[in-house]
């Protein structure tokens, strides 16, 4: 097949990450194009239409900074929005910049090759088509490959199928059903509530309990967004120090979340019920021990155990919905009533830590105990993530080398964004870059703002590779990987999360994530520019 367009850059994806990539690079002068598997932008919010779907970060912090112009003329009309609110804005961002045109929908990349003799890359689409460019960007997000459940007899279910990461358009209607939703990640947590209002029964299918609590969401008051317009230069300058990139989480300040000055193993079993009594769900967490000092992490563990025991009132339920794993190894998340779902007459959990699931069957969920005949199944299954996206692409660097043979022990990348014997790629979010530890809007404008610089300065001095050293990779996995270890219930041996690759069989469980915070990363980053992209060879 013939190569058909010679391009300054390929963009993977259209998400957050590839719509602003795109907008800089044709700022600056380069010709893109991003091709996009999907029919539209949007990205995650594209694909996760699940009831509930929403952020866990406030609009005005969760949105773009890079053009006030946009703040100011945009409306959020909650303080976190559901997702059709932040698909909206995500057109809304296309069509106002004008981004559609250079952009590939129903697109898929499968392959990328890199050429020495011409030093571009040559991508090939799922439609056999070819297109060279002298950059490959991936923009295909951390959380975007669908982890596909691993369960016996799940092409014999005869009743209806949904996957909360690729939901369909048109929604479902939950009324009258027999509905189960099998996972209790994010998205499960998220849809729970919300289906189990429409739907005549709810089976909720548990492997592991998750640590959420309420997210205190609300529609902006009346004149509120004229306030926070006039707020965005110091919100967004606040938010360039703050550790996540965040100043507020699920509407509690970032700042008041995590103190330092209390610590759970010297506070007297009377005081931390105290505690809990005043602060609520955001206690437990907030003794300065608890991410340190396993034992800490076990007594915060009950002080939420208690507060669940508070508000399920089936004793057995309250106690299997409590987590088994230390607080703060996984991202925690937020919700709207999930623990008192569990109250309600049509909802049942099941958990499969005691009662271990046999299979699915043409009718139903067999798990040890019996059967349970549903309607509907709802899986939220969750993804390979960070490395999930680009290890299904095949990318081919020097020497007609794999990426994803380069990374069956982990990944190896330096800064997160290029890695060694790839010249002229760069990954936006890739894996060992402060990614989901971070807001993520202000992670993919901080990769896309360097990448764009990056490429005026091989412009400016006509160069036409960058490829990172060896070294500089090798210096910086280590590097990550030590930092994470400085927390160490991210990696206790009983964490088992996606960012270690826990959730999908036979991955290598690796920190995937830079855990060492926004401002050291970009500080880090900017240093490496600032000394004529150190760390890299540059041709
Ligand atoms: C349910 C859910 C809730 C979330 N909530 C939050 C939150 O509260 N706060 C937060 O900071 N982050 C959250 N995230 C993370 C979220 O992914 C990011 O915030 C952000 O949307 C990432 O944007 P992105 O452009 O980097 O990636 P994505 O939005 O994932 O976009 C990647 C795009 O690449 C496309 N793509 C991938 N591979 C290919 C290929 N081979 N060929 C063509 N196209 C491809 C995909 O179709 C997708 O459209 C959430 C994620 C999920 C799944």
């Amino acid at each position: 097949m013939d190569t058909d367009e010679r391009l300054d850059a390929i963009v993977v994806g259209a998400g957050f990450g590839g719509l602003h990539m795109l907008y800089r690079l044709r700022e600056r002068g380069f010709s893109a194009r991003v091709l996009e598997m999907g029919t539209g932008v949007g990205g995650t919010w594209y694909w996760n239409r699940y009831p509930g779907s929403r952020v866990d970060l406030e609009s005005v912090e969760y949105s773009y900074s890079f053009l006030p112009e946009l703040e100011q003329e945009w409306n959020w009309t909650e303080l976190m929005p559901a997702q059709p609110e932040i698909l909206a804005y995500l057109e809304w961002i296309a069509d106002r910049l004008d981004l559609r045109r250079d952009i590939r929908f129903s697109t898929r990349v499968v392959a990328a090759t890199w050429n020495e003799q011409t030093a571009t890359w040559t991508v090939e689409t799922d439609a056999g088509e070819k297109l060279d460019a002298r950059f490959l960007i991936t923009a295909t997000g951390c959380l975007s490959a669908p982890l596909e459940p691993a369960i016996a007899g799940v092409a014999d279910f005869a009743g209806d199928v949904l996957h909360t990461n690729r939901y369909p358009k048109a929604g479902y209607d939950f009324e009258g059903k027999r509905v189960a939703v099998i996972g209790t990640g994010s998205s499960g947590v998220q849809a729970i509530p919300v289906i189990a209002e429409e739907a005549a029964t709810l089976h909720v299918f548990q492997r592991s309990a998750a640590y959420t609590r309420p997210a205190n969401n609300r529609p902006l008051r009346a004149g509120e967004m004229e306030e926070l317009k006039a707020e965005y230069p110091e919100i967004r300058a606040r938010q360039r120090t703050s550790h996540s990139g965040t100043l507020r989480f699920g509407a509690f300040a970032v700042d008041e979340l995590y103190r330092t000055d209390r610590l759970i193993l010297q506070t007297a079993e009377e005081d931390r019920l105290r505690i809990l009594d005043d602060e609520g769900w955001t206690a437990p967490g907030t003794f300065a021990d608890v991410m340190v000092d396993i034992d800490a992490n076990r007594a915060a563990n009950e002080l939420y155990a208690e507060l669940i025991r508070r508000t399920v009132s089936d004793p057995r339920t309250a106690a299997a919905l409590v987590p088994q794993y230390p607080m703060g190894c996984k991202r925690p998340i937020i919700d709207t009533g999930y623990y008192e779902t569990f109250n309600r007459e049509n909802v049942t959990l099941v958990d499969l830590r005691a009662d271990p699931l046999v299979g699915i069957t043409a009718t139903g969920i067999e798990t040890e105990s019996g059967h349970v005949e549903v309607d509907t199944i709802v899986f939220a299954t969750g993804f390979d993530a960070i490395t999930g996206p680009l290890d299904r692409i095949e990318i081919r660097g020097r020497g007609g080398r794999l990426l994803r043979d380069g990374w069956v022990d982990g990944p190896h990348t330096y800064l997160g964004l290029a890695v060694a014997g790839f010249p002229n790629l760069f990954t936006i979010t890739g894996p060992l870059s402060p990614s989901v530890l971070a807001n993520m809007v202000m992670a993919v404008e901080q990769h896309g703002d360097w990448i764009t610089d990056c490429l005026a300065h091989m412009r400016e001095h006509e160069y036409l590779t960058i490829e990172a050293t060896p070294e500089a990779e090798e210096e910086w996995t280590r590097h990550t990987l030590e930092v994470a270890e400085t927390v160490p219930v991210r990696v206790h041996e009983s964490c088992g999360s996606w960012y270690l690759g826990s959730n999908v069989p036979g991955k290598k469980r690796v920190y995937l994530v830079y855990t060492g915070g926004m401002p050291a990363y970009r500080a880090r980053c900017d240093e490496v520019a600032s000394g004529g992209y150190t760390g890299f060879v540059l041709g």
